[in-house]
């Protein structure tokens, strides 16, 4: 393997003219040498206290070496930025006292483990050959755009959540090129994608005393303006969309923010996976169109009484909804209260996406796996669930339920042609 990147980097050099002989000796010489590998450190110290305000938290590595080095956590996200720093005396580099140079300049001299610090991901150390930068990989599927600016904490959030979903189905959103974009408001996220949504809220006043969602005329309403969703995923565009802050419902100007909120963050990564997952199939006819899944809907829903209504409204607006929070919730994704409530009024939309969807994507769960470790009454009567969980029932008036996104069907009022995703170039490292 050395021998043939070796020839590689060799053979673009000037020097490659020199001819076979020469190459021959490189090879041989090269064979005595020492396989450099990347060592993987771990963080020996976390140091938050007396460091300059830009910084959230000082990353000690452990290097196995006299040199010392550490990362610069970042607390924010600033456009063209990494979210972290190297910080090392540059006469420990130069002098070769950190890290061996790799036998591939693309290959990292180092990899840190982020687990001691609270990270789920690694960072790569590189040597640009005047000095080392320190680049962090986020998920493929995870679209950052180069003005975005946001929390680091808010960044590791989604991405680890993203990190969660089952890899066959992570891989068919990339294959697809479904991605996730986030930013820092909304005017970063939704009003960039749409300008016209910005106007669109301004025109749409609310009545404070209105519920976000009510029944209207036998259909329940979503009253949320564009400001006030937490996420949504846009079919057209096979994109999900998540701020870092929104607006409150009901309010002016007040600012609801998923920084630090990580549980709330992976619902709604997985609920808008959901919806990905759903579109997987093909645009004009999605999963939750098919004619099985319409049954297995039509038999769950004729089961909800009225009076029980309020608990899954959210859920009784299309057949989207629940496919998404189904899906979301067999992926292991949701938290165990809305897993359990979505699971317990859904049973057999949830068997139907089990059985004919998630196969699809080599992800297979058996019913005792889903009792095991989503929700222990699977399968059971619905009664008998709601005395397992009471406080289901109330879950629908809890704030981190608007979690739930709104979901938009082809709507050519929308005027989503006008920014286009771009199919590369989506920063995978920041
Ligand atoms: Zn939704």
């Amino acid at each position: 393997m050395v021998n043939v990147i070796d020839r590689r980097i060799f053979l673009g050099s000037t020097a490659a003219i020199i001819g076979n002989q020469f190459l021959s000796g490189i090879a041989r010489a090269n064979r005595a040498q020492p396989v450099v590998q990347t060592p993987t450190l771990q963080i020996s110290n976390v140091i938050t206290r007396g460091i300059p305000a830009e910084y959230q938290a000082y990353l000690d590595v452990q290097t196995n070496t006299d040199g010392r080095f550490t990362l610069g956590l970042l607390k924010e996200r600033i456009p063209g930025r990494k979210i972290s720093r190297a910080i090392y005396d540059e006469r420990d580099r130069t002098e070769g006292r950190l890290f061996a140079k790799p036998a591939d300049q693309a290959q990292p001299s180092a990899i840190i483990d982020g687990r001691n610090a609270g990270i789920e991901g690694v960072f790569n150390i590189h040597d640009t050959g005047s000095g080392y930068e320190s680049w962090y990989p986020v998920s493929p599927v995870l679209w950052l755009p180069e003005y975005a600016e946001f929390a680091t904490n808010y960044l590791f959030s989604i991405d680890n959540s993203l990190k969660r979903i089952p890899a066959g189905i992570t891989s068919a959103f990339h294959r697809n090129e479904s991605w996730t974009l986030i930013g820092k408001d909304i005017e970063q996220t939704y009003y960039w994608l749409n300008p016209s949504w910005r106007t669109h809220d301004q025109n749409t006043p609310i009545d404070p005393n209105k519920p976000w969602i009510e029944k209207i005329d036998g259909r329940w309403v979503d009253n949320r303006r564009y400001a006030n969703l937490p996420g949504l995923y846009l079919p057209d565009r096979k994109l999900i969309v998540i701020p870092q802050t929104h607006i409150t419902y009901g309010t002016a100007n007040g600012i609801k923010d998923r920084n630090g909120q990580d549980e709330w963050n992976r619902d709604t990564i997985f609920h808008e996976g959901g919806h990905g997952l759903d579109y997987l199939t093909s645009y004009s006819n999605c999963y939750s169109n098919a004619h099985g899944f319409i049954n297995a809907y039509e038999k769950d829903k004729s089961r909800i009484a009225d009076s029980e209504e309020h608990m899954v409204s959210y859920y009784l607006q299309n057949r989207a909804e629940p496919f998404a929070e189904i899906t979301g919730a067999l992926m292991g994704g949701l938290s165990g209260r809305r897993a359990a409530r979505i699971l317990s009024f859904f049973y057999n939309v949830a068997e139907h996406v089990r059985t004919q969807v998630l196969p699809h994507y080599g992800y297979r769960i058996t019913p005792e796996q889903i009792r095991e470790k989503i929700y222990s009454g699977y399968g059971s009567d619905r009664r008998a669930a709601l005395t397992l969980y009471p406080e289901i029932q109330l879950a629908s008036s809890l704030e981190r339920d608007a979690g739930v996104c709104m979901h938009l069907h082809n709507n050519s009022n929308n005027g989503s042609a006008i920014v286009q995703t771009q199919t590369h170039n989506h920063n995978t490292v920041v």
